[in-house]
C-alpha cells in the first residue's frame, strides 16, 4: 500500500507522558499510512530553556506560514519545575505565547462514545465551549485597600476627554479591581465564533451578565449583535442554524436541560470555569479536544489535558501506564483533516476520519484505558495499557485501509 502524501503541518512536541504517547502515535498510527510531512518544533521544556523560549515563538510563526499545527501537551513551569529542570527562568505558558501571537479563540469539544455516558442524562451531542481568551480578570489591576479612603475610576483620553467617578468611599480596609477589554479583541472573538458555527453547522449561544454590567458586558452583547446583523444573519439562515443571546444564568440552566450539539461562546472567566464543568460532566478531560483558530484562518490542534505527570513518574520507574491517548490522536486527526480540506487532499481527510473511527470502534469493542474503564458501566470491558490500546486501534485502522 502506498502512503498518503501531504503538505506541511507544524508539529510541536511536548513533555512527560504525552511526549511518550506522541511518539507511539506517530510510529504506530500515522507513519505507516501517511507520508508524514511536518516542520518539527520541540517545545519540550529542556529545549524551551535552551533557546530562551525562542522555539515557542518560532513555532507560532510557523503556524502563520503553514496555517495548520498540532501540539503536544507541555509543562507550564512553576517554582517547583524551575527547580526540577534547573531552568534559567520561569518561562511563560507556551499556549499563552502561541495564543498571543495568533490572536485566536479556543474551541473545546468532547469526544463522545456510546460506552461512556455523560453525567447529564439528556446530553446526546457534544457541547463546544468557545472561550474568549483575552482580558477581563486575567489582565486586571488589583489593589488591597489598607485603610479608610476613596477609590476612583479615572480615564484620561488622548483627545482631552476624561472620565472620573467614585467607585467607593472606603470606611475600612477592602479590595479593588480594575478590568478592561478591547473592541478589537471582542470583535475577533465574535467573528471566530460565527465562522466556526458556520463551519461546523451548529447553533451559537452567547451569554453575559449585561443586566448588571450595563457598560462592560453590554458592550460584548452589542458587538456580537451588530456583527451578526451585518455579516452573518443571512449566512446563518441559509445554513439553517441560529444565533441566540441570553443571560448567563439562563444559559447555564438551558445548557443542562439541552441535548447538546451547539457552540457556547463564553467570556474569558466563564469559559475557564465552564469548560472544566462541561468536560467533567461529559466524562473525562482525557476525551476533550481543543482547537485554536486565528482571525486569519490558522488552526492549532491539541488535547485539552496536561502532560499527565503522575503517570510519567510511574513510567520512568519502568511501569506500563494506562494513559489515554485519544485526545492527542484526535489533535492529529483534526490537523490532518484540516490540511486535507485546505489542499483538496481527500485521501488525507478520509484517513483522519478513519483514524477517529478506529479509536471509537476500539472503545466500543470494550478495549479501553483505565480512566474510561472507570467511567463505563459495561461488564465486558478489558482495561489495557497505552501501548496495547494503540495496537488495538492500529488493528482496527488496518482493516479499514
Ligand atoms: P493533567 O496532566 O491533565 O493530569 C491530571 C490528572 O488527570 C492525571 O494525573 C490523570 O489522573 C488524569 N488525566 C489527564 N489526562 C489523562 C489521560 N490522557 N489519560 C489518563 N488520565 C489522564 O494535569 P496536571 O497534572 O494538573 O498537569 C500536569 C502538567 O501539564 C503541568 O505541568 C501543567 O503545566 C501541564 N498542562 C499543560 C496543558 C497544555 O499543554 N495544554 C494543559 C494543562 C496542564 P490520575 O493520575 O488519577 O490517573
Ligand atoms: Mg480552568
Amino acid at each position: 500500500m502506498s502512503k498518503i502524501p501531504m503538505n506541511t503541518i507544524v508539529e510541536m512536541d511536548g513533555d512527560e507522558m504525552t511526549r511518550i504517547l506522541w511518539k507511539m502515535i506517530k510510529d504506530e498510527l500515522l507513519s505507516p499510512f501517511v507520508e508524514l510531512n511536518t516542520e518539527y518544533y520541540d517545545l519540550g521544556l529542556p529545549k524551551r530553556d535552551e533557546t530562551n523560549d525562542q522555539i515557542t515563538v518560532d513555532a507560532a510563526n510557523a503556524i502563520k506560514k503553514h496555517h495548520v499545527g498540532v501540539k503536544c501537551a507541555t509543562i507550564t513551569p512553576n517554582a517547583q519545575r524551575v527547580e526540577e529542570y534547573k531552568l534559567k527562568e520561569m518561562w511563560k505558558s507556551p499556549n499563552g505565547t502561541i495564543r498571543a501571537i495568533l490572536d485566536g479563540t479556543v474551541f473545546r469539544a468532547p469526544i463522545i462514545t456510546e460506552s461512556v455516558k455523560p453525567y447529564v442524562k439528556g446530553w446526546k451531542k457534544p457541547i463546544t465551549i468557545a472561550r474568549h481568551a483575552y482580558g477581563d480578570v486575567y489582565k486586571a489591576t488589583e489593589y488591597r485597600v489598607p485603610c479608610k479612603g476613596k477609590a476612583e475610576l479615572l480615564f484620561t483620553g488622548e483627545n482631552g476627554e476624561s472620565f472620573r467617578k467614585t467607585i467607593y468611599d472606603f470606611e475600612c480596609a477592602g479590595v479593588l479591581q480594575g478590568q478592561y477589554n478591547k473592541d478589537s479583541s471582542i470583535e475577533s472573538f465574535a467573528h471566530a465564533c460565527f465562522e466556526y458555527a458556520l463551519e461546523t453547522k451548529q447553533d451559537l449561544w452567547f451569554a453575559t451578565k449585561d443586566t448588571i454590567s450595563k457598560q462592560y458586558d453590554q458592550t460584548f452583547k452589542l458587538i456580537f449583535a451588530d456583527i451578526y446583523e451585518k455579516k452573518y444573519k443571512e449566512r446563518f439562515e441559509k445554513a439553517g442554524i441560529e444565533y441566540f443571546y441570553t443571560l448567563i444564568d439562563d444559559a447555564v440552566a438551558r445548557v443542562i436541560r439541552s441535548e447538546g450539539g451547539f457552540i457556547w461562546a463564553c467570556k474569558n472567566y466563564d469559559g475557564d470555569v465552564m469548560s472544566d464543568m462541561v468536560s467533567t460532566a461529559f466524562g473525562s478531560l482525557a476525551m476533550m479536544t481543543s482547537v485554536l483558530i486565528s482571525p486569519d484562518g490558522d488552526y492549532e490542534f491539541e488535547a485539552a489535558h496536561g502532560t499527565i505527570t503522575r503517570h510519567y513518574y510511574r513510567w520512568l520507574k519502568g511501569e506500563q501506564t494506562s494513559s489515554n491517548p485519544i485526545a492527542t490522536i484526535f489533535a492529529w486527526s483534526g490537523a490532518l483533516r484540516k490540511r486535507g480540506e485546505l489542499d483538496g487532499n481527500k485521501p488525507l481527510s478520509d484517513f483522519a476520519s478513519k483514524l477517529e473511527k478506529a479509536c471509537l470502534d476500539t472503545i466500543e469493542s470494550g478495549i479501553m484505558t483505565g480512566d474510561l474503564a472507570e467511567l463505563c458501566d459495561r461488564t465486558d470491558i478489558k482495561k489495557v495499557t497505552s501501548s496495547e490500546f494503540i495496537a488495538a486501534i492500529r488493528a482496527n485502522l488496518e482493516k479499514m485501509m
